[in-house]
């Protein structure tokens, strides 16, 4: 299946919800905080406090001079009063005095105990500071000191709650086929392989449907070439065994049935040795060879066969492979066209750039375009009557398929019913 197009992968889609929330969730922010500071009345900062009340101090002198004092009072936003024996000033009125200040129990404790405190007046913080000439009592006006009040708290968190609970249900939406992919992978699991997941989404969930619905076609497809298998192993067993038998019961001559037990024994030895080489293909024995000289030898196992007809493009190509399992391939492919051929097969091998090209055609009976998909699946033969007569357990180009692939090839088969086979394997050199 053809890989996911990027606008349309669950990646991007999660990137612009995030980048999408997290926009609504500044704003939110925003303007949550400034209607902070209109909504209330506020609660002065004390930290804050400290540091306007360090820069005051610090212009107006102390004692302050009362001119320089209303400018900087003026400036910072801050209203000032101040008490001492020789002075009393303020510059609003509304700054509240000593005298009600100390009114207040715990304020005469912070004033007994503190040069310099912070201290909460009708919903403000005020700021006392004693000095050897005086008491300073400063009032903040601005808003620079605000504290956020509960009521925009309460208005942020509304807002934070509607934002997240969209996106729980946009989230929930997107992975809503999750649970399905669950439920299916846990019914393979549990053996019933009858999985057909709609996949219409083109993101990584529909393209991980799709690919459970191939995966479990496939294992049911190889269960049941197994099962089929095990039934075709026990009859073509059967057929020379009941021969013996009867041969043992009449007193056959010996040929015979020594011919019924080879059969038998062939059998055997070519499914043991497909099972051999499958299982050995993550150890491959890599050393430099002469293809051009190997597919030679093959084709001189076979005799002096006129039908194998072989042209290679160079004297030698080199490649790196694991000789025997090459062998094993050609074998294979050889094999396939001699029995489902009567006329000559030309094997050719030719020199690509950085590939080497071998090619085995043959003009027999072909392959349908059905069977053609399924021809490189383990126990798949095109039609089974026809290979029985053949005796082979469709194993052979599964085989090729799995070494030629570990040693980073390609191997396809073109065929034409009637027409013929032509297999083509790339491998680099
Ligand atoms: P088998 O051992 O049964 O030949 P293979 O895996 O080699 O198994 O081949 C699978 C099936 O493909 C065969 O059963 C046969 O039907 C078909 N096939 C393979 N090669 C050829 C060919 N050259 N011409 C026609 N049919 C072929």
């Amino acid at each position: 299946m053809a890989g996911i197009s990027f606008k349309s992968s669950i990646f991007l889609k999660l990137t612009l919800i995030v980048i999408l929330f997290g926009v609504l969730f500044n704003l939110s922010l925003f303007y949550g905080l400034r209607s902070a500071s209109d909504l209330e009345p506020r609660r002065d900062f004390p930290r804050m406090l400290r540091s306007v009340e360090r820069n005051v101090m610090r212009e107006v002198g102390d004692p302050p001079d009362t001119s320089v004092a209303r400018r900087v009072c003026y400036e910072s936003e801050v209203d000032m009063r101040y008490v001492s024996d020789s002075l009393k000033w303020s510059s609003n009125p509304e700054v509240p005095t000593l005298v009600e200040l100390m009114n207040d129990p715990e304020f005469q404790i912070r004033f007994k105990e503190d040069n310099r405190f912070p201290f909460p007046y009708k919903g403000k913080f005020l700021s006392v500071h004693r000095t050897p000439n005086g008491v300073f009592i400063l009032l903040p006006l601005g808003s620079n000191f605000t504290f956020l009040p509960q009521k925009a708290i309460i208005i942020l968190l509304l807002l934070m709650s509607v934002l997240l609970i969209s996106l729980y249900f946009i989230i929930r939406k997107l992975f809503s086929p999750v649970k399905m992919l669950t439920g299916a992978v846990r019914q393979i699991g549990e053996g019933n392989y009858n999985v057909n997941l709609p996949h219409k989404s083109k993101d990584e969930l529909g393209e991980l449907a799709s690919s459970i619905n191939v995966m479990s076609s496939k294992i049911k497809s190889q269960i049941k070439s197994k099962e089929q298998l095990l039934l075709d192993v026990s009859h073509e067993l059967r057929s020379p065994l009941t021969r013996i038998k009867l041969g043992l019961e009449v007193d056959s001559p010996k040929d015979k049935i020594n011919e019924d037990v080879m059969e038998m024994e062939k059998m055997i030895n070519d499914l043991l040795e497909a099972y051999k080489t499958e299982s050995s293909m993550d150890k491959l024995n890599i050393v430099e060879t002469d293809l051009t000289k190997l597919v030679k030898d093959v084709i001189n196992e076979y005799g002096d066969d006129k039908r194998l007809k072989f042209i290679s493009s160079r004297e030698s190509i080199n490649i790196k492979a694991d000789t025997e399992k090459m062998r094993t391939v050609f074998r294979n492919l050889i094999d396939n066209s001699l029995k489902y051929s009567s006329d000559t097969i030309n094997i050719e091998i030719t020199d690509r750039i950085d590939k080497a090209e071998i090619k085995v055609k043959d003009r027999g009976i072909g392959i349908s375009d059905e069977d053609l998909k399924n021809i490189f699946e383990p126990f798949y033969r095109a039609d089974r009557s026809r290979s029985r007569d053949t005796g082979g357990f469709g194993l052979g180009l599964s085989i090729c398929k799995r070494i030629i692939e570990a040693h980073r090839g390609s191997i396809s088969i073109v065929s034409r019913l009637s027409e013929g086979t032509e297999a083509t394997i790339l491998l680099p050199k």
